[in-house]
């Protein structure tokens, strides 16, 4: 028996439909590489088509002017369904992104959190009275902007659309969503459950398609008034030329190649776990990954041998078991990408104490790559300047807190890190010369949706989650009432 192909279709409107032209591409699973369905794919006539019902919605009033309590129980009412459907989407972000399940389970509640925050600060977005030299009253008010082009990773695909469209949606915009092409489906799904929650149609829309051709074609709409952009400092280069045209507000989340500092009195065990999950997390994809490990001279070896031993017991395997620390890469092309810098750290001569190896037997369907260590790099080299986006990691010593500083900021990113240390005077001193958006001090992450997250440098432009993200989705207006 043949077994049919599931399409999914373009959320334009409030309706699921096909692209003008019928064109869709396959997605597919990176456990297997098999078709998980068929996708439609949007010329630039249904981006057009997306943006103008956006913004007819936007200009008709049919969110903005919605009262406050409502809007932010609508966005609760999503939050609601996501933890409904919680396992659902689980099961989708974790077949069409290669996530080991039980992180793709605690990605979803993480997306349900996000609405949750955003719905409570419906209500609390407030301006101001300001004293001036005249006689009169002057007040500020936040409006929206209008429609703003969400542009969507594969890394993180349904939590970086919950941290864009939330906030958008909270502060009473429209949005047209492009997730990556390789995980377009949980933007699909959320699209749904957000209509059935009671989202006015055509407030929330996506379109699924290449870069090139959607993306392009949606970043460049005249009528769009915001981009909000995540994904590689290449494209976001792109991209911000291009919002340049029409003076679009523009957000970027680019790349990273964060440190990872361990000073000689670090708690150890709890470090080197840790440092673990730091870097293979999502098998290393992900733009906060700490892929530069310093190491303090007097605890260096030691480190090192914890660190392999523990990377070669790492369980890489098929994402629906439970018990696996790491899933596939996202696609043959990608692995291929990870692996030739494997190829380049060997050449440069560093030396791999483990792993960059392609798994055989039951593995070899999928894109899976046992993780790697480097050690005898140089601050110089690819592998320690260039994001590889995989599970691939160079530990170097240093000597001394300024030689530990002067390291950290040698890279063109700025986007995340970590330090360890018991010396509180230190820690604080570190974290505040590290030239990055986000630090966090003996933990390896310091993601939390009640706060900004954002890079410095090539890492990005504006911030993300907390109060903050509102900013970014809205405009002062400056309103002064005289007297008489
Ligand atoms: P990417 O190749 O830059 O693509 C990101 C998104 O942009 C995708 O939806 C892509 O569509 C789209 N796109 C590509 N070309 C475009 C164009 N000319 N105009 C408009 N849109 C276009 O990044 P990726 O490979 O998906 O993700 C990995 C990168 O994202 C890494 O560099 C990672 O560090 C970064 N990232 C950053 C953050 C952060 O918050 N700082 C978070 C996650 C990921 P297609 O998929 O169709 O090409
Ligand atoms: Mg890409």
């Amino acid at each position: 028996m043949v077994q049919e192909t599931r399409f999914e279709g373009l959320a334009v409107g409030g309706q699921r439909i096909a692209s003008s032209d019928g064109k869709t591409a396959p997605t597919y699973n990176p456990a297997n590489n098999q078709v998980i369905a068929q996708v439609a794919q949007a010329s630039a006539h249904d981006v057009d088509q997306a943006v103008k019902t956006a913004h007819a919605r936007f200009t008709a009033g049919a969110w903005k002017q919605i009262r406050t309590r409502e809007r932010g129980q609508i966005l609760q009412r999503i939050a609601n369904l996501i933890r409904e459907k919680s396992e659902m989407l689980a099961q989708i972000e974790s077949a069409n992104g290669g996530k080991p399940i039980s992180a793709a389970r605690g990605e979803i509640g993480a997306v349900a959190n996000t609405f949750e925050y955003y719905a409570g600060a419906v209500n609390k977005i407030h301006g101001q009275t300001i004293p001036v030299n005249a006689n009169g009253t002057h007040m500020t008010f936040h409006e929206p902007l209008g429609v703003c082009a969400l542009i969507i990773p594969w890394n993180f695909p349904l939590v970086i659309t919950g941290w864009k469209v939330a906030p958008a949606l909270a502060m009473g915009n429209t949005v047209v969503v492009k997730p990556a092409s390789a995980t377009p489906l949980s933007a699909l799904a959320l699209a749904d459950l957000a209509l059935e929650a009671g989202l006015p149609e055509g407030v929330f829309n996506v379109i699924t398609g290449s870069g090139s051709v959607a993306g392009n074609a949606l970043i460049t709409h005249p009528l769009v008034r915001k981009i909000s952009f995540t994904g590689s400092t290449e494209i976001g280069m792109g991209v911000m030329k291009q919002a340049a045209d029409g003076i679009k507000r523009v957000s970027l989340e680019l790349g990273g190649k964060s440190a990872n500092i361990v000073f000689a009195d670090a708690r150890l065990d709890t470090c080197i776990e840790s440092s673990l999950f730091a870097v293979y997390d999502n098998a290393g994809q992900d733009c906060c990954s700490r892929s530069r490990i310093l190491v303090e001279r007097p605890i260096y070896d030691e480190f090192v041998e914890k660190f392999v031993n523990r990377t070669k017991t790492m369980k890489v395997g098929d994402p629906t078991d439970e018990t696996i620390e790491m899933g596939p890469l996202i696609t043959p092309q990608h692995r291929d990408s990870v692996l030739n810098y494997i190829h380049i750290g060997d050449s440069e001569g560093a030396q791999r104490l483990c792993g960059g190896d392609v798994p055989q037997g039951a593995l070899a369907n999928g894109n899976y790559l046992s993780p790697a260590v480097y050690t005898n790099v140089t601050a110089g080299m690819r592998i320690m300047q260039e994001e590889v986006f995989g599970p691939v990691v160079g530990i170097m010593p240093f000597d001394g807190e300024d030689e530990a500083i002067r390291l950290a900021n040698d890279s063109p990113y700025g986007l995340s890190g970590s330090v360890w240390t018991r010396d509180v005077g230190r820690a604080l001193r570190v974290a505040r010369s590290f030239e990055t958006g986000m630090i966090s001090i003996n933990s390896s992450s310091s993601v939390h949706i009640e706060a900004p997250f954002g890079g410095m440098k090539q890492s990005g432009i504006g911030r993300e989650q907390g109060m903050v993200a509102l900013e970014h989705y809205s405009e002062y207006k400056s309103v002064f009432i005289a007297n008489d």
